[in-house]
Protein backbone atom coordinates (compact mmCIF):
# COMPACT_ATOMS: atom_id res chain seq x y z
CA UNK A 1 0.00 0.00 0.00
CA UNK A 2 1.49 3.27 -0.72
CA UNK A 3 2.09 5.41 2.26
CA UNK A 4 2.04 8.61 1.01
CA UNK A 5 -1.39 8.77 0.21
CA UNK A 6 -4.06 8.44 3.04
CA UNK A 7 -5.72 5.58 2.27
CA UNK A 8 -8.40 3.98 4.42
CA UNK A 9 -8.07 0.91 6.36
CA UNK A 10 -10.81 -0.97 8.34
CA UNK A 11 -10.08 -2.65 11.68
CA UNK A 12 -12.48 -4.97 12.40
CA UNK A 13 -11.51 -5.96 16.25
CA UNK A 14 -11.19 -3.64 19.18
CA UNK A 15 -9.48 -5.68 21.53
CA UNK A 16 -5.63 -5.23 22.62
CA UNK A 17 -4.29 -6.19 18.94
CA UNK A 18 -7.02 -4.33 17.23
CA UNK A 19 -6.65 -1.34 19.15
CA UNK A 20 -2.79 -1.38 18.69
CA UNK A 21 -2.78 -1.78 15.20
CA UNK A 22 -5.67 1.37 14.97
CA UNK A 23 -2.95 3.61 17.13
CA UNK A 24 -0.19 2.56 14.65
CA UNK A 25 -1.88 3.14 11.48
CA UNK A 26 -2.99 6.28 12.37
CA UNK A 27 0.35 7.35 13.52
CA UNK A 28 1.44 6.76 9.88
CA UNK A 29 -1.20 9.01 8.58
CA UNK A 30 -3.91 6.90 7.49
CA UNK A 31 -7.39 6.99 7.33
CA UNK A 32 -8.68 4.35 9.86
CA UNK A 33 -12.10 2.92 10.59
CA UNK A 34 -12.35 0.73 13.73
CA UNK A 35 -15.03 -1.40 14.33
CA UNK A 36 -15.88 -3.93 17.30
CA UNK A 37 -19.48 -6.12 17.34
CA UNK A 38 -19.43 -6.12 21.40
CA UNK A 39 -17.60 -2.50 22.28
CA UNK A 40 -13.42 -2.53 23.02
CA UNK A 41 -12.30 -4.47 25.52
CA UNK A 42 -15.85 -6.70 26.15
CA UNK A 43 -16.55 -9.06 28.98
CA UNK A 44 -16.56 -11.69 25.98
CA UNK A 45 -13.23 -10.46 24.58
CA UNK A 46 -10.31 -11.98 25.69
CA UNK A 47 -8.71 -8.47 26.40
CA UNK A 48 -11.94 -8.05 28.46
CA UNK A 49 -9.96 -8.64 31.95
CA UNK A 50 -9.56 -6.49 35.08
CA UNK A 51 -5.45 -7.11 34.63
CA UNK A 52 -2.56 -9.00 32.82
CA UNK A 53 0.91 -9.68 33.62
CA UNK A 54 3.76 -7.56 31.88
CA UNK A 55 6.80 -9.80 32.30
CA UNK A 56 10.02 -10.55 29.96
CA UNK A 57 10.84 -13.72 31.39
CA UNK A 58 10.17 -15.68 28.10
CA UNK A 59 12.91 -18.29 28.22
CA UNK A 60 15.09 -18.78 25.20
CA UNK A 61 12.28 -16.80 23.22
CA UNK A 62 14.21 -13.53 23.34
CA UNK A 63 12.06 -11.71 20.54
CA UNK A 64 9.61 -11.57 23.13
CA UNK A 65 11.43 -10.41 25.77
CA UNK A 66 12.69 -7.61 23.50
CA UNK A 67 8.97 -6.96 22.98
CA UNK A 68 7.78 -7.12 26.67
CA UNK A 69 10.86 -3.67 26.96
CA UNK A 70 9.99 -2.03 23.94
CA UNK A 71 6.13 -2.35 24.50
CA UNK A 72 5.94 -1.25 28.32
CA UNK A 73 7.85 1.91 26.91
CA UNK A 74 4.53 2.29 24.74
CA UNK A 75 2.33 1.81 27.35
CA UNK A 76 4.00 3.91 29.77
CA UNK A 77 3.87 6.37 26.52
CA UNK A 78 0.49 6.16 26.06
CA UNK A 79 -0.28 6.38 29.78
CA UNK A 80 1.45 9.28 30.04
CA UNK A 81 -0.55 11.04 27.59
CA UNK A 82 -4.00 10.45 28.30
CA UNK A 83 -3.47 10.61 32.13
CA UNK A 84 -4.99 6.93 32.46
CA UNK A 85 -3.41 4.95 35.48
CA UNK A 86 -2.71 1.73 33.18
CA UNK A 87 0.39 0.09 34.84
CA UNK A 88 1.17 -1.71 38.05
CA UNK A 89 4.72 -1.42 38.62
CA UNK A 90 4.65 -4.01 41.25
CA UNK A 91 7.22 -6.40 39.71
CA UNK A 92 6.92 -9.99 38.48
CA UNK A 93 8.25 -12.93 40.30
CA UNK A 94 8.92 -16.90 38.77
CA UNK A 95 8.92 -19.21 41.05
CA UNK A 96 10.96 -22.39 40.01
CA UNK A 97 12.09 -25.87 40.80
CA UNK A 98 16.33 -25.76 41.07
CA UNK A 99 18.29 -25.98 37.66
CA UNK A 100 14.81 -25.07 35.81
CA UNK A 101 15.71 -24.90 32.13
CA UNK A 102 13.25 -21.90 31.48
CA UNK A 103 14.65 -19.97 34.42
CA UNK A 104 18.28 -20.51 33.07
CA UNK A 105 17.59 -19.03 29.87
CA UNK A 106 15.70 -16.11 31.23
CA UNK A 107 18.82 -15.21 32.80
CA UNK A 108 20.83 -15.22 30.02
CA UNK A 109 18.68 -13.49 27.88
CA UNK A 110 18.31 -10.53 30.50
CA UNK A 111 21.62 -10.28 30.59
CA UNK A 112 22.10 -10.05 27.15
CA UNK A 113 19.60 -7.52 26.89
CA UNK A 114 19.94 -5.61 30.14
CA UNK A 115 16.76 -6.41 32.07
CA UNK A 116 17.35 -6.11 35.29
CA UNK A 117 16.70 -9.51 37.47
CA UNK A 118 17.43 -10.31 40.87
CA UNK A 119 17.39 -14.79 41.06
CA UNK A 120 16.38 -15.54 44.57
CA UNK A 121 17.13 -18.96 47.02
CA UNK A 122 14.04 -20.43 49.03
CA UNK A 123 15.64 -18.55 52.12
CA UNK A 124 15.99 -15.28 50.06
CA UNK A 125 12.12 -15.34 48.71
CA UNK A 126 10.73 -16.53 52.32
CA UNK A 127 12.46 -13.59 53.78
CA UNK A 128 11.51 -10.91 51.17
CA UNK A 129 8.04 -12.29 49.92
CA UNK A 130 6.78 -13.91 53.44
CA UNK A 131 2.97 -13.92 51.33
CA UNK A 132 4.70 -17.10 49.68
CA UNK A 133 5.00 -20.11 51.25
CA UNK A 134 8.73 -20.83 49.52
CA UNK A 135 8.45 -24.97 49.87
CA UNK A 136 11.80 -24.94 48.07
CA UNK A 137 11.21 -23.23 45.29
CA UNK A 138 13.49 -20.73 44.06
CA UNK A 139 12.42 -16.93 42.25
CA UNK A 140 13.54 -14.96 39.54
CA UNK A 141 12.54 -11.45 40.41
CA UNK A 142 11.81 -8.77 37.64
CA UNK A 143 11.63 -5.46 39.65
CA UNK A 144 10.63 -4.10 36.30
CA UNK A 145 7.14 -5.84 35.40
CA UNK A 146 3.88 -5.59 36.33
CA UNK A 147 0.36 -5.76 35.95
CA UNK A 148 -1.79 -3.63 33.53
CA UNK A 149 -5.23 -2.59 33.84
CA UNK A 150 -6.29 -4.49 30.97
CA UNK A 151 -9.77 -3.09 30.06
CA UNK A 152 -9.06 -0.16 31.14
CA UNK A 153 -5.96 0.18 28.95
CA UNK A 154 -7.81 -0.90 25.98
CA UNK A 155 -11.01 1.34 25.99
CA UNK A 156 -9.42 4.42 26.83
CA UNK A 157 -6.81 3.92 23.40
CA UNK A 158 -10.08 3.20 21.84
CA UNK A 159 -11.30 6.73 23.54
CA UNK A 160 -8.08 8.37 22.52
CA UNK A 161 -8.25 7.32 18.71
CA UNK A 162 -12.39 8.36 18.57
CA UNK A 163 -11.29 11.78 19.98
CA UNK A 164 -8.46 12.36 17.56
CA UNK A 165 -9.79 11.03 14.15
CA UNK A 166 -9.98 7.33 13.87
CA UNK A 167 -13.60 6.55 13.14
CA UNK A 168 -15.02 4.25 16.02
CA UNK A 169 -18.33 2.52 15.82
CA UNK A 170 -20.29 -1.00 17.11
CA UNK A 171 -20.67 -3.21 13.95
CA UNK A 172 -20.07 -6.59 13.43
CA UNK A 173 -18.11 -7.13 10.41
CA UNK A 174 -18.75 -9.86 7.70
CA UNK A 175 -15.70 -10.87 5.80
CA UNK A 176 -18.09 -10.85 2.30
CA UNK A 177 -19.41 -7.56 2.60
CA UNK A 178 -15.84 -5.77 2.41
CA UNK A 179 -14.33 -8.01 -0.26
CA UNK A 180 -12.18 -5.79 -2.30
CA UNK A 181 -11.25 -2.80 0.96
CA UNK A 182 -8.34 -3.48 3.32
CA UNK A 183 -9.24 -4.70 5.96
CA UNK A 184 -7.10 -6.02 9.27
CA UNK A 185 -9.58 -8.72 11.05
CA UNK A 186 -8.21 -8.68 14.52
CA UNK A 187 -10.92 -10.43 16.02
CA UNK A 188 -9.20 -12.67 18.31
CA UNK A 189 -10.98 -15.91 19.34
CA UNK A 190 -13.27 -15.09 16.82
CA UNK A 191 -10.91 -15.32 13.89
CA UNK A 192 -11.19 -19.06 13.25
CA UNK A 193 -15.44 -18.59 12.72
CA UNK A 194 -14.57 -15.82 10.24
CA UNK A 195 -11.94 -17.98 8.52
CA UNK A 196 -13.51 -21.21 9.09
CA UNK A 197 -11.67 -23.45 6.42
CA UNK A 198 -8.57 -21.04 6.70
CA UNK A 199 -7.85 -21.01 10.34
CA UNK A 200 -10.67 -23.70 12.35
CA UNK A 201 -7.73 -25.67 13.11
CA UNK A 202 -5.00 -23.53 13.62
CA UNK A 203 -6.70 -21.07 16.34
CA UNK A 204 -8.40 -23.09 19.34
CA UNK A 205 -10.36 -20.94 21.51
CA UNK A 206 -10.41 -22.57 24.78
CA UNK A 207 -12.34 -21.45 28.40
CA UNK A 208 -9.83 -20.15 31.31
CA UNK A 209 -11.14 -19.70 34.94
CA UNK A 210 -10.49 -16.52 36.50
CA UNK A 211 -10.84 -16.95 40.36
CA UNK A 212 -10.57 -13.30 42.81
CA UNK A 213 -9.90 -14.16 46.56
CA UNK A 214 -10.78 -11.63 49.32
CA UNK A 215 -7.53 -10.23 51.34
CA UNK A 216 -7.15 -10.49 54.77
CA UNK A 217 -8.76 -7.32 56.62
CA UNK A 218 -6.86 -4.61 57.64
CA UNK A 219 -3.88 -5.78 55.66
CA UNK A 220 -2.27 -4.13 52.63
CA UNK A 221 0.28 -7.32 52.21
CA UNK A 222 -1.20 -8.76 49.37
CA UNK A 223 -1.85 -5.64 47.72
CA UNK A 224 0.57 -4.31 44.54
CA UNK A 225 2.95 -2.46 47.07
CA UNK A 226 3.73 -5.25 49.05
CA UNK A 227 4.10 -8.27 46.75
CA UNK A 228 4.29 -8.83 42.82
CA UNK A 229 2.65 -10.64 40.03
CA UNK A 230 3.81 -14.40 40.10
CA UNK A 231 3.65 -17.45 38.05
CA UNK A 232 4.44 -20.93 39.72
CA UNK A 233 5.95 -22.91 36.92
CA UNK A 234 5.64 -26.47 38.04
CA UNK A 235 2.21 -25.97 38.79
CA UNK A 236 1.28 -23.56 36.43
CA UNK A 237 -0.65 -21.14 38.91
CA UNK A 238 -0.37 -17.60 38.18
CA UNK A 239 -1.61 -14.50 39.87
CA UNK A 240 -1.52 -11.01 39.87
CA UNK A 241 -2.14 -8.87 43.74
CA UNK A 242 -5.31 -7.20 45.01
CA UNK A 243 -5.09 -4.57 42.56
CA UNK A 244 -8.10 -1.50 43.13
CA UNK A 245 -8.98 -4.17 45.76
CA UNK A 246 -10.94 -6.26 43.59
CA UNK A 247 -9.36 -9.07 45.48
CA UNK A 248 -6.11 -11.61 45.21
CA UNK A 249 -6.41 -13.03 41.43
CA UNK A 250 -5.25 -16.53 40.39
CA UNK A 251 -5.81 -18.41 37.31
CA UNK A 252 -4.35 -22.19 36.00
CA UNK A 253 -2.79 -21.63 32.72
CA UNK A 254 -3.59 -25.39 31.53
CA UNK A 255 -5.77 -25.06 27.91
CA UNK A 256 -9.45 -25.77 29.18
CA UNK A 257 -11.90 -27.13 26.91
CA UNK A 258 -12.70 -25.37 23.31
CA UNK A 259 -15.55 -22.57 23.12
CA UNK A 260 -17.48 -20.59 21.86
CA UNK A 261 -16.58 -17.14 22.93
CA UNK A 262 -20.08 -15.97 21.94
CA UNK A 263 -22.32 -17.80 23.40
CA UNK A 264 -20.28 -19.63 26.34
CA UNK A 265 -21.32 -19.43 29.77
CA UNK A 266 -19.13 -17.53 31.68
CA UNK A 267 -19.43 -18.97 35.43
CA UNK A 268 -16.56 -20.52 36.94
CA UNK A 269 -17.02 -24.62 37.86
CA UNK A 270 -16.98 -25.41 41.08
CA UNK A 271 -14.19 -27.69 40.82
CA UNK A 272 -12.29 -24.42 39.55
CA UNK A 273 -12.39 -23.04 43.07
CA UNK A 274 -12.12 -26.45 45.13
CA UNK A 275 -8.72 -26.72 43.58
CA UNK A 276 -7.74 -23.56 43.61
CA UNK A 277 -8.47 -23.61 47.32
CA UNK A 278 -5.98 -26.22 48.07
CA UNK A 279 -3.60 -24.62 45.88
CA UNK A 280 -3.79 -21.17 47.95
CA UNK A 281 -3.13 -23.42 51.56
CA UNK A 282 -0.20 -24.70 50.78
CA UNK A 283 1.46 -21.61 48.68
CA UNK A 284 -0.33 -18.46 50.59
CA UNK A 285 -1.27 -19.89 53.92
CA UNK A 286 -2.68 -16.92 54.77
CA UNK A 287 -5.52 -17.08 52.21
CA UNK A 288 -6.24 -20.44 53.08
CA UNK A 289 -10.08 -19.94 53.55
CA UNK A 290 -10.15 -16.57 52.01
CA UNK A 291 -13.49 -16.04 50.46
CA UNK A 292 -14.31 -16.43 47.18
CA UNK A 293 -15.24 -12.48 45.90
CA UNK A 294 -15.38 -12.27 42.22
CA UNK A 295 -14.95 -14.78 38.70
CA UNK A 296 -14.25 -14.49 35.55
CA UNK A 297 -14.03 -17.13 32.44
CA UNK A 298 -12.32 -15.51 29.91
CA UNK A 299 -10.76 -17.72 26.90
CA UNK A 300 -7.59 -18.12 25.42
CA UNK A 301 -6.67 -18.11 20.99
CA UNK A 302 -4.00 -20.89 21.16
CA UNK A 303 -1.61 -21.21 18.03
CA UNK A 304 0.37 -24.41 17.67
CA UNK A 305 3.31 -22.94 19.12
CA UNK A 306 1.98 -20.10 21.00
CA UNK A 307 3.43 -17.48 18.32
CA UNK A 308 0.94 -14.54 17.31
CA UNK A 309 -0.91 -14.08 13.74
CA UNK A 310 0.34 -11.32 12.19
CA UNK A 311 -0.02 -12.13 8.50
CA UNK A 312 -1.35 -11.24 5.39
CA UNK A 313 -4.49 -13.27 3.95
CA UNK A 314 -3.13 -15.87 1.57
CA UNK A 315 -5.73 -15.39 -1.05
CA UNK A 316 -6.61 -11.95 -0.32
CA UNK A 317 -3.88 -9.35 -1.30
CA UNK A 318 -5.75 -6.64 1.18
CA UNK A 319 -7.01 -8.93 3.70
CA UNK A 320 -5.14 -9.12 7.05
CA UNK A 321 -4.91 -11.62 10.20
CA UNK A 322 -3.99 -10.76 13.73
CA UNK A 323 -4.57 -12.92 16.70
CA UNK A 324 -3.38 -15.85 18.31
CA UNK A 325 -2.32 -14.41 21.13
CA UNK A 326 -1.92 -17.62 23.09
CA UNK A 327 -2.59 -16.36 26.68
CA UNK A 328 0.14 -14.00 26.59
CA UNK A 329 -0.32 -11.57 24.30
CA UNK A 330 -2.07 -8.66 26.11
CA UNK A 331 1.44 -7.18 27.20
CA UNK A 332 2.34 -7.10 23.57
CA UNK A 333 -0.07 -5.47 22.14
CA UNK A 334 1.99 -2.01 21.25
CA UNK A 335 4.56 -4.08 19.52
CA UNK A 336 2.07 -6.38 17.46
CA UNK A 337 0.29 -3.17 16.66
CA UNK A 338 3.31 -1.76 15.38
CA UNK A 339 4.56 -4.91 13.60
CA UNK A 340 1.25 -5.28 11.50
CA UNK A 341 1.21 -1.71 10.49
CA UNK A 342 4.75 -2.28 9.46
CA UNK A 343 3.31 -5.44 7.31
CA UNK A 344 0.57 -3.35 5.36
CA UNK A 345 2.34 -0.44 4.88
CA UNK A 346 4.96 -2.26 3.35
CA UNK A 347 7.71 -0.67 5.55
CA UNK A 348 9.09 -3.89 8.24
CA UNK A 349 11.03 -6.99 7.31
CA UNK A 350 8.43 -10.33 7.96
CA UNK A 351 9.37 -11.80 10.50
CA UNK A 352 8.24 -16.02 10.25
CA UNK A 353 7.47 -16.68 13.48
CA UNK A 354 4.27 -14.44 12.99
CA UNK A 355 3.04 -16.22 9.59
CA UNK A 356 0.36 -18.47 8.66
CA UNK A 357 2.78 -21.11 7.57
CA UNK A 358 4.76 -21.64 11.24
CA UNK A 359 0.74 -22.12 12.66
CA UNK A 360 0.08 -26.01 12.70
CA UNK A 361 -3.30 -27.72 13.17
CA UNK A 362 -3.68 -27.63 16.94
CA UNK A 363 -7.67 -28.47 17.17
CA UNK A 364 -6.64 -31.84 18.74
CA UNK A 365 -5.60 -29.22 21.77
CA UNK A 366 -2.02 -29.55 21.20
CA UNK A 367 -1.85 -25.86 21.42
CA UNK A 368 1.26 -24.95 23.91
CA UNK A 369 1.27 -23.26 26.86
CA UNK A 370 1.84 -19.50 27.39
CA UNK A 371 4.61 -19.55 29.91
C1 LIG B 1 -7.56 -15.50 31.61
C2 LIG B 1 -6.55 -14.84 30.72
C3 LIG B 1 -5.35 -14.41 31.25
C4 LIG B 1 -4.40 -13.82 30.44
N1 LIG B 1 -3.25 -13.36 31.00
C5 LIG B 1 -2.37 -12.65 30.26
C6 LIG B 1 -1.26 -12.04 30.89
O1 LIG B 1 -1.09 -12.13 32.11
N2 LIG B 1 -0.40 -11.33 30.12
C7 LIG B 1 -0.59 -11.19 28.78
O2 LIG B 1 0.23 -10.52 28.15
N3 LIG B 1 -1.65 -11.76 28.15
C8 LIG B 1 -2.54 -12.48 28.87
N4 LIG B 1 -3.65 -13.04 28.27
C9 LIG B 1 -3.79 -13.00 26.81
C10 LIG B 1 -4.36 -11.71 26.27
O3 LIG B 1 -5.39 -11.22 27.11
C11 LIG B 1 -4.86 -11.95 24.84
O4 LIG B 1 -3.81 -12.53 24.07
C12 LIG B 1 -5.28 -10.66 24.17
O5 LIG B 1 -6.17 -9.93 24.98
C13 LIG B 1 -5.92 -10.96 22.81
O6 LIG B 1 -6.39 -9.74 22.27
P1 LIG B 1 -7.08 -9.68 20.85
O7 LIG B 1 -7.19 -8.24 20.52
O8 LIG B 1 -6.38 -10.57 19.88
O9 LIG B 1 -8.52 -10.35 21.05
P2 LIG B 1 -9.86 -9.79 21.77
O10 LIG B 1 -9.53 -8.98 22.94
O11 LIG B 1 -10.76 -10.96 21.96
O12 LIG B 1 -10.48 -8.81 20.71
C14 LIG B 1 -11.15 -9.27 19.58
C15 LIG B 1 -12.32 -8.35 19.32
O13 LIG B 1 -12.90 -8.65 18.06
C16 LIG B 1 -14.28 -8.37 18.14
N5 LIG B 1 -14.95 -9.07 17.04
C17 LIG B 1 -15.05 -10.41 16.87
N6 LIG B 1 -15.68 -10.68 15.72
C18 LIG B 1 -15.98 -9.50 15.15
C19 LIG B 1 -16.64 -9.12 13.95
N7 LIG B 1 -17.11 -10.02 13.08
N8 LIG B 1 -16.78 -7.80 13.68
C20 LIG B 1 -16.30 -6.85 14.54
N9 LIG B 1 -15.69 -7.17 15.69
C21 LIG B 1 -15.53 -8.47 16.00
C22 LIG B 1 -14.66 -8.85 19.52
O14 LIG B 1 -15.85 -8.25 20.00
C23 LIG B 1 -13.44 -8.47 20.35
O15 LIG B 1 -13.62 -7.22 21.01
C24 LIG B 1 -4.63 -13.66 29.05
C25 LIG B 1 -5.84 -14.10 28.51
C26 LIG B 1 -6.80 -14.68 29.33
C27 LIG B 1 -8.10 -15.12 28.73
Amino acid sequence: MPTGSRAEVTVAGAGVFGAWIAWHLHHAGLRVALVDAYGPANSRASSGGESRILRMAYGAREHYTRWSVRSLQLWREFAALSGEEIFVPCGALWLHPPDDVFAAQTVKAFQAHGVRYEAMAPDVLAERFPQFAARGSHAVYEPHAGALLARRSVQALVRWLAANGVRYEQRRVNPRELDGETVVYACGPWLPRLFPELLGNRIVATRQEVLFFGVPPGSSSFGPQSMPCWVDVESQYYGIPDLESRGFKIAHDVRGVAIDPDTENRSVSREAVEKVRDYLAARFPALAGAPLVETRVCQYENTSNGDYLLDRHPDKERVWLAGGGSGHGFKHGPMAGKYMAGQIMGSMPVDARFGLAAKLDCSDGAASSSL
